[in-house]
């Protein structure tokens, strides 16, 4: 397009001086009627409107090529996102199953056990909690896809005077419970104020921050939930010593069905709905949460509630 535009600029400029060539031609057969100043002036004005017929071709063409370029980066961009939200929801659809089936599959496989043994005492104790957990990610699970699916349209926020401090204290210990080979601590501001919160947003917020602290670091790696409260508002940060997440992938890691690297080498199990939640349910508070690089490894998830707006 480039080329045509360029051979385009040229077939223009040289017809235009053909033009130019042939009217003064013109005017020399009809010198002899006309008086010298009057030849020049004539002269004067035919080179004039040369140039301005040469500025105007360059013009238009240099505004033509930017069109176009830019039309180009327009749909190159349109569709290099249309390709990735491909890839994404391929991931999400590969990893939803896999989430789905593992649960499912180990349900089943201590359903068969009791069939077959008589089981009893600590290992019969066992056997039942991890079929609890095994329910309950699958309840987690399916719990964030349908929370997902309303957020942007049907979620209604009930908003009631909460506690942060209580809050914050019953995710750990519920997280803490569910993996007690990790080390969950909790720093509350003694001074933490009440404020007016969306109980199971904010619920799904921590749960899903601790979740993810627990799941990306390493159990001998500590996790650290902190508060603190201002004039201007409420903070939290959720800081983790696993691998940290690279600059480029901080404002990512919030899209819908995003997850760093790729399924099939992948070795954590996740959607990449945990943190969309996160993002949605922070901003129906008018907050925001940002990703923070913990020293020397690791992550900090930090939210900010306002006050005024909370
Ligand atoms: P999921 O954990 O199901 O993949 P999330 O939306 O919760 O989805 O997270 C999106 C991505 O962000 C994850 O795939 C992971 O790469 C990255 N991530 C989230 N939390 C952490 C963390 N604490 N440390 C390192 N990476 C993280």
């Amino acid at each position: 397009m480039i080329l045509i535009l360029l051979w385009w600029g040229i077939l223009l400029f040289q017809k235009s001086k053909e033009i130019h060539q042939l009217e003064k031609e013109l005017l020399a057969l009809q010198q002899d009627q006309l008086v010298s100043s009057e030849v020049k002036l004539r002269l004067e004005q035919l080179d004039g409107t040369l140039s301005r017929q040469v500025f105007m071709i360059i013009g238009e063409g240099f505004v033509f090529g930017i069109v176009l370029l830019l039309g180009i980066w327009f749909i190159n961009r349109g569709y290099s996102r249309e390709i990735e939200a491909i890839k994404q929801k391929r991931n999400f659809l590969l990893a939803i199953t896999h989430e789905l089936k593992s649960p499912l599959a180990s349900i089943a496989l201590i359903f068969e056990t009791f069939k077959k043994r008589h089981l009893q005492g600590a290992d019969r104790d066992k056997l039942i909690e991890h079929g609890l957990d095994e329910t309950d990610r699958l309840t987690t699970l399916i719990k964030n896809l349908l929370l997902s699916a309303q957020i942007d349209k049907s979620y209604q926020p009930n908003f009631e005077t909460i506690d942060l401090n209580l809050l914050v204290q019953k995710v750990a210990d519920q997280v803490q419970k569910k993996h007690p080979d990790h080390q969950i601590e909790t720093a509350l501001d003694p001074a933490m104020q009440l404020g007016a919160f969306d109980q199971f947003g904010i619920y799904s917020v921590f749960y899903n921050l601790l979740e993810n602290a627990v799941k990306y670091a390493g159990s001998s790696e500590k996790i650290v939930i902190t508060t603190s409260s201002d004039q201007s508002g409420y903070t939290i940060e959720v800081s983790d010593q696993g691998p940290g997440i690279l600059e480029t992938e901080k404002r990512k890691v919030f899209e819908q069905f995003y997850r760093s690297g790729h399924e099939d080498t992948r070795r954590t199990k996740g959607t990449g709905i945990g943190l969309f939640i996160v993002k949605k349910m922070i901003e129906l508070h008018h907050g925001k949460i940002e990703i923070l690089d913990n020293k020397p490894t690791g992550s900090i998830f930090k939210v900010f509630f306002p006050k005024s707006k909370s």
